[in-house]
C-alpha cells in the first residue's frame, strides 16, 4: 500500500492516496484515505460520508488477492487501532483493537500472557479484522477458520452506532459479522478465543499423488495441522504432519529454501518458461524433488504456521466438503493431463478446515477441504492463467464449492444465494445494517445485489 503519511489523515482524509494489494493486481486511487485513532474519529469520517454521499471502504494490509477493499471515494485504515483493550488469562481470551496484526499478536503480545492463536494463515502480516472479514483459514481437521476463535466484535454501522455481539448478546449478528467481508460496519475490536502458548513438530514428508488421494483420511487422522501440496505435471507429493510437542526448538536446515535461493531462482526460472512452456513440468518436478526429502522442524508455533510466499502471483482457493477432496483432485489431474497446451505453476496447496455455523463461512455446516492453486507472475510478467482457472472453477463447482472471500472469483449474487445456505439472511441483515449501501463497492455490489428481480 502507498500511504502518505500525514496528521490530517485521522478524520478530514487525505487525497493523493493509492492502495495498492499485496499481489500489485489491484489498485485504487480513493478521493480521501483516513487513519482514524478512536471511535469517534470513525463516527465522524462517516458522518461527513453520508453528509457528501460518499461510500466508505474500510481496508487493513491489503493482502487480499482481489478488489474487496477498494473504493475511489473514502478509504479507511486502522493502522491505529493497534491496542490491547482488555486479557482474561483465566480464560485465555484477549480483546485487541481491530487493526493490530497476527505477527505483533504472536511475538509481541501473546507472549506476555503465555498464550498462543489456534490457528493462522500462512502470512501473519495482516490484521486481525481483515482476517475474519473475508473467513481466512489455516489447516486441521479439527481447527476452524479464524473467525471461529472470535467471541466478541465491536462495530461502527453505517448510522455511526457502536454495536457489540457475542454469541450471548445479539447472536444473530454476531454470526453475520464474524465474516462479513467488510460490509456490515466497520470493525473496532475483536476479542479472540487463545490457549496457552504450545511449540509445534513438523514433520515433512513425500508421497505420491495416488498414495495421497487414495489413503487421504488416514493421513488427514494422522496429525492434528495437516497440509499437503501436490506439483501438478508430475505424481509428486509433498505433505506435512503437525503436532503440539514439549520437546526442544530443533530446525533440520536446508540451504536452499532457508536462504531463499529456491524461491529467487524459481522466479527466473517460471520467466524463462515464459518464452518456452514446455519447461513448467520440468521445473515443478526437480522442485519437487528438492523439496521431498524428509525434514523435522520444532519451533513456536507460529513459525510452523507461517509461509512467506516471496513474490507476487494469482491466486484462488475454494472450499468443497472434505470426503470430496480425492475426487476433485484426480479431476484436476486428469483435465491437466488431456489439456498439455495449459501448463500450471505449483503448488496445488490441499488444506483442511472443520465445519461452523457463521453465515458466510465457506465451511458453514460442512467439515472442508480447501484447495488453493497458484500462477505466479514472475517479476511482475502476466502468466496465461485462464484455462487453467476455469478448468479449477467448473471442478470447484462440480464439488458445490464455495469461494475463499478474499480471492479473485467471478461468482455474483445469482449462484452464491444457491451456495451459502445463510445467504439470503445475511442479505436481508446487511440490508438492514446499511440501507443507503455505504460500504457497497464493485466485488459488495457483485455479491449481494442482485442485478435483476428475476436474479
Ligand atoms: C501471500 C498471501 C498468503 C495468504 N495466505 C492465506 C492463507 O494461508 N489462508 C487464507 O485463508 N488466506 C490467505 N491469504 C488471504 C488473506 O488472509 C486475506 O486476504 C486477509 O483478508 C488479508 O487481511 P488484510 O488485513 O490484508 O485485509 P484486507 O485485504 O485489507 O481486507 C480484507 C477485507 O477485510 C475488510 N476489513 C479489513 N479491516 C476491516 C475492519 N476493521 N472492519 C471491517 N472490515 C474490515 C476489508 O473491507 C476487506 O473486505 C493470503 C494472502 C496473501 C497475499
Amino acid at each position: 500500500m502507498d500511504i502518505i503519511n500525514k496528521d490530517t489523515v485521522m478524520t478530514e482524509g487525505i487525497s493523493g492516496t493509492i492502495f495498492r494489494n499485496w499481489a500489485n493486481t489491484f489498485s485504487c486511487e480513493p478521493e480521501l484515505y483516513f487513519q482514524p485513532s478512536c471511535v469517534e474519529d470513525i463516527k465522524l469520517i462517516l458522518e461527513q460520508a453520508k453528509k457528501n454521499g460518499k461510500k466508505v471502504r474500510v481496508c487493513g494490509k491489503g493482502h487480499s488477492p482481489s478488489d474487496i477493499a477498494c473504493t475511489n471515494e473514502y478509504l479507511v485504515n486502522l493502522d491505529k487501532f493497534t491496542n490491547v483493550l482488555k486479557v482474561d488469562e483465566d480464560n485465555c481470551q484477549i480483546k485487541v483493537e481491530a487493526g493490530i496484526t497476527i505477527k505483533t499478536l504472536n511475538e509481541e503480545v501473546l507472549p506476555k500472557y503465555n498464550m498462543a492463536l489456534s490457528t493462522q494463515g500462512s502470512v501473519s502480516d495482516i490484521t486481525v479484522a481483515g482476517s475474519i472479514s473475508t473467513g481466512t483459514h489455516g489447516t486441521g481437521k479439527h481447527i476452524g477458520i479464524i473467525s471461529t476463535y472470535i467471541t466478541e466484535i465491536e462495530l461502527v454501522t453505517a448510522d455511526r452506532k457502536l454495536v457489540k455481539c457475542s454469541r450471548k448478546e445479539n447472536k444473530e449478528i454476531f454470526l453475520a459479522a464474524s465474516c462479513s467481508l467488510g460490509c456490515l460496519g466497520i470493525i473496532t475490536s475483536v476479542t479472540l478465543q487463545c490457549e496457552p502458548h504450545f511449540k509445534l513438530q513438523q514433520r515433512q514428508m513425500s508421497c505420491s499423488f495416488k498414495e495421497m488421494v487414495t489413503h487421504l483420511d488416514e493421513h488427514i487422522s494422522n496429525s492434528e495441522y495437516f497440509r499437503f501440496v501436490w506439483y501438478p505435471h508430475t505424481e509428486g507429493v509433498v505433505y506435512w504432519e503437525v503436532d503440539k510437542t514439549n520437546r526442544q526448538k530443533t530446525s533440520s536446515s536446508n540451504w536452499f529454501w532457508d536462504y531463499a535461493i529456491g524461491f529467487h531462482l524459481l522466479q527466473f526460472l517460471y520467466w524463462i518458461s515464459t518464452f518456452c512452456k514446455w519447461l513448467v513440468p520440468v521445473i515443478n518436478y526437480v522442485y519437487f524433488k528438492l523439496h521431498s526429502g524428509l525434514r523435522v522442524d520444532i519451533d513456536d508455533y507460529y513459525n510452523i504456521f507461517g509461509f512467506e510466499c516471496l513474490f507476487a502471483q494469482y491466486v484462488t482457493d475454494w472450499a468443497i466438503p472434505r470426503e470430496k477432496t480425492s475426487e476433485a483432485l484426480e479431476d484436476l489431474k486428469s483435465w491437466l493431463d488431456a489439456h498439455p497446451e495449459v501448463r500450471a505453476h505449483f503448488p496445488v496447496e490441499v488444506r483442511f478446515a472443520k465445519q461452523d455455523d457463521l453465515y458466510l463461512s465457506p465451511c458453514y455446516g460442512r467439515d472442508s477441504c480447501y484447495i488453493n492453486i497458484v500462477m505466479f507472475r514472475p517479476y511482475g510478467k502476466y502468466v496465461e492463467k485462464d484455462g487453467y482457472w476455469t478448468a479449477y472453477e467448473n471442478i470447484m463447482l462440480k464439488y458445490n464449492g464455495r469461494p475463499h472471500w478474499a480471492k479473485e472469483h467471478k461468482l455474483t449474487f445469482k449462484e452464491l444465494q444457491n451456495m451459502f445456505p445463510k445467504f439470503e439472511r445475511f442479505c436481508e441483515i446487511r440490508k438492514n445494517f446499511d440501507p443507503d449501501g455505504r460500504f457497497v463497492n464493485d466485488y459488495i455490489q457483485k455479491v449481494f445485489i442482485p442485478k435483476s428481480k428475476n436474479d
